[in-house]
């Protein structure tokens, strides 16, 4: 039987550099290759795998026949954004998980395979739009947003979204860094909806410089895809001190820069860098600390394998000799006179029996770590951001902040409806456009 053939990539000397994307994607032949292990499957688990059911055996059939434009296509049916998902999405939970061919050996490479057909189609913008007459108003720019607003465009909504950065993309363009997602797929792919006639309006923030009220009076349906961006903390000692800072501010200020090393956004240049947590952010925040010339520890409480990152990620960040401190939790952050964090104080942890999330415990040991660091990192994830919650009565909230919907995204108020991580707390990118999907689907 082939083995699945492996992506190039940049090496770990080589890419700690710079921010250039570490993996190099599919040529011709390793995707033809990689195409001829899919068994074409009668009942293919892979597509019950996608969360926006892409047709996968089919795509991969028309990539055996180089047909590549058709296989653009029919991706593009389920998923208007495919560089960004054959890029970032956890495949291996996701269709790579299900892949039949993956019972025995190594599951068909589909988030590859996905990318490969993103980079090598033609330019097939010749989509008709029939103009419904009807509107819809969209907050938020991230993977949610974007999706539906594709999706509502294809319907002959006339669509505005609101953002309230500079730029569009939400975590695709401030969060994820340019070395797993090129800023310039995200700006091609949001491209391709400013030419089916998407409009965006930049600065403008939901809840303060409009209202959703105001917006409902301009359109017909408002989506809100606002994510869940305000960082967690860990109330401990010494997170006031200057050089803490959230993982989001962090990489905003990285991937909001112009260019590497000529950056505009003040980043303090860090010889010691300390990341806390074990999930995707606190991986890319790492590797970012890398690649801007610190030394960087990495320290999570529960063992690497428990770390909820994606393996390749992990694989990448030891490749790349960030220090993995595990079983190790932050009790304080000490400065030095002038205010300035010097060193991290942490505790040695062990496991104990699983708990409600299914890992294992953690329980703190008497011995303790002191760990040197002029810039501490907290990815220790996220809280919905209250602004639009402060803001308005027309739709409800839960406890924890998120957006009540019904099983069509539809909120308490029937103009309204919302999707992505403002619903179901910190979750992925496909799920988030699966969500956009679902609701765009709904718009009468
Ligand atoms: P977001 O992407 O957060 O977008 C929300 C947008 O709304 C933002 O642009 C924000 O500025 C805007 N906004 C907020 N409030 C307002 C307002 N009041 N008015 C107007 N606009 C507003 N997922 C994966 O699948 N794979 C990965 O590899 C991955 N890596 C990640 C790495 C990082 C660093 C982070 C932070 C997340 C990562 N995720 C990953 C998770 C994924 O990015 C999110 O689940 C996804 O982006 C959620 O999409 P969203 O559209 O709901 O929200
Ligand atoms: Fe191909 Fe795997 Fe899907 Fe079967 S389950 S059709 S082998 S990708």
């Amino acid at each position: 039987m082939a083995k699945r053939v492996e992506m190039r990539t940049l090496d770990a000397k080589t890419r700690i550099n710079s921010f250039d994307e570490v993996a190099l994607g599919y040529n011709k032949a390793e995707a033809l290759d990689e195409a001829k292990r899919c068994l074409n499957c009668k009942n293919p688990k892979c597509v019950e795998g996608c969360p926006v059911n892409i047709d996968i055996p089919k795509f991969i059939s028309l990539i055996k026949e180089d047909k590549l434009d058709d296989a653009y296509l029919e991706i593009t049916q389920a998923n208007s954004f495919p560089g960004i998902c054959g890029r970032v999405c956890p495949q291996e939970k996701q269709c790579e998980g299900k892949c039949i061919r993956g019972i025995k050996e190594e599951p068909i490479a589909i988030g590859r395979l996905e990318r490969f057909v993103s980079e090598n189609h033609k330019d097939l913008d010749n989509i008709v739009i029939k103009e419904n007459g009807m509107s819809v108003g969209v907050v938020g720019s991230g993977p949610a947003g974007l999706s539906l607003a594709s999706g509502a465009r294809n319907k002959g909504y006339d669509v505005t979204i609101y953002e309230a950065l500079h730029l569009a993309g939400g975590v695709l363009r401030y969060g994820i860094p340019e070395f797993r997602l090129p800023k310039k797929i995200v700006d091609e792919e949001i491209n391709s909806l400013l030419k089916k006639g998407v409009k965006i309006e930049l600065n403008t923030v939901i809840g303060k410089t409009l209202t959703l009220d105001e917006l409902l009076e301009k359109h017909d349906y408002v989506f809100i895809g606002v994510g869940a961006g305000l960082p967690r903390f860990m109330n401990i000692p010494g997170e006031n001190l200057s050089g803490v800072m959230s993982a989001n501010e962090f990489l905003t200020r990285v991937n909001l820069m112009k260019g590497y090393m000529d950056y505009d956004t003040p980043l303090k240049k860090a010889k010691e860098v300390v990341v806390v947590g074990g999930g995707n952010v606190a991986m890319d925040a790492a590797r970012c600390a890398k690649r801007l010339g610190s030394n960087v520890t990495l320290v999570y409480r529960r063992d690497v394998k428990s770390m909820p990152a994606r393996l390749e990620e992990i694989h990448h960040a030891m490749e790349e000799e960030i220090i993995f401190k595990d079983l190790t939790n932050p009790n304080e952050i000490i400065g030095d006179e002038n205010g300035f964090v010097k060193a991290i104080k942490c505790s040695k942890m062990k496991l104990g029996d699983l708990d409600e999330s299914g890992r294992p415990s953690f329980i703190k040991l008497d011995e303790e770590v002191v760990l040197p660091a002029d810039l501490v990192v907290m990815a220790i994830g996220n809280y919905p951001n209250p602004i639009l919650n402060d803001s308005t009565d027309l739709i409800t909230f839960n406890n924890k902040g998120l957006i009540v919907v019904n099983s069509d995204n539809f909120t308490t108020n029937p103009k309204v409806l919302a999707g992505g991580d403002i619903v179901t707390g910190a979750a992925t990118v496909i799920l988030a456009m699966g969500a956009g999907k679902l609701a765009s689907s709904k718009l009468k």
